[in-house]
């Protein structure tokens, strides 16, 4: 068993986009620049937003973070996202989810600049995906292709389930596995919460790319020998022992599943490290673009 390490690519992804930056200050340009609206206080929320901003700094970009109150309305966040679609010194900006139940998520979405949209959330961004037209790929989706391009992991002609469908992480991951690009062109199965014989169609898989949100839901007996498994679920589950008073715990029971499969990334310094680099390669590109 091999791990697939999110951390250390993900360092090297952020020291390439470092260099990079360094060419684009030394050349007179400004510093690519990126603005995160986060509403209200949630935990994770706080947590996810916190890291970009480091991101940002780490690599040399420009960060702007925008905190709303948990009240605002819908009105003054789609204010809000005029400005920041209008304002020429940002190149890219994320709006944190999830979003209060009084705001429609899918207005707000709608409302971002595509050009801007760097968690390519936006209809237009996943059109192109789904086309192959260059586009911003939401950024959990795009990292682990691009930790299956820098492990040099073989997908074509396998046989690839997605478990979970959502519109951020399952259903982008399910298009780019399909694709006819290296990494890509694996027959895909995408699961969820309805389908039947999970226990044996995940067990069928090479690939098995894990993201429900349920704890250790993927055990030994749904695995295949020799299986790439990526997990891509984090719950924050209470953990005394922990300073945060908190652990996160994956989608898949990491101890038991590792022995059986050839690559596996863990909860931690898997999954969520190569979005966060993501995130820093699309703002670029949106840079790049402008
Ligand atoms: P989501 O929007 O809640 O979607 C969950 C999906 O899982 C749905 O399609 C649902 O099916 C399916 N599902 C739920 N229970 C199931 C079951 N028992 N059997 C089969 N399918 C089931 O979740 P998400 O936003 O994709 O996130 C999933 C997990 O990934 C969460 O733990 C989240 O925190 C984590 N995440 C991590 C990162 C990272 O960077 N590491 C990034 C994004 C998300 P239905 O459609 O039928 O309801």
């Amino acid at each position: 068993m091999q791990l697939l390490d999110g951390k250390s690519c993900s360092e090297q992804i952020r020291q390439e986009i470092a260099q990079q930056v360094s060419k684009i200050i030394a050349s007179g340009q400004r510093a690519p620049h990126l603005a995160a609206v986060l509403v209200g206080t949630d935990g994770a929320s706080e947590n996810y937003v916190a890291f970009k901003v480091k991101d940002c700094a780490e690599v040399g970009f420009k960060s702007t973070l925008i905190r709303m109150d948990e009240t605002v309305t819908e009105a003054e966040l789609l204010r809000k996202i005029s400005e920041l679609n209008a304002d020429n010194d940002i190149d890219g900006f994320i709006v944190q989810l999830p979003l209060p139940a009084h705001i429609d998520t899918n207005k707000i979405i709608l409302a971002i600049d595509p050009g801007k949209d760097v968690d390519g959330f936006c209809p237009a961004n996943v059109g192109n995906l789904s086309l192959g037209l260059p586009t911003f790929i939401s950024a959990t989706p795009n990292g682990i292709m691009e930790l299956f391009r820098r492990y040099n992991i073989e997908t074509e002609g396998k046989n690839c389930v997605v478990l979970g469908r959502s519109n951020i992480v399952g259903t982008p991951m399910a298009i780019l596995m399909s694709r006819n690009t290296n990494p890509g062109n694996a027959t895909v199965t995408i699961a969820h919460s309805r389908t039947k014989n999970l226990v044996e169609l995940c067990s069928k898989a090479d690939i098995l790319i894990v993201a429900i949100g349920k704890t250790e839901f993927v055990t030994a007996d749904m695995v295949k020998e020799g299986a790439v498994v990526v997990d891509v679920g984090q719950t924050r589950v209470p953990d005394s022992s922990k300073k945060s008073g908190f652990r996160n715990v994956g989608d898949v029971d990491f101890e038991n599943v590792k022995d059986k499969c050839s690559y596996i990334t863990y909860v931690t310094g898997g999954v969520g490290p190569m979005t966060r680099a993501s995130l820093l390669q699309n703002t670029l590109k949106a840079h790049q673009k402008r």
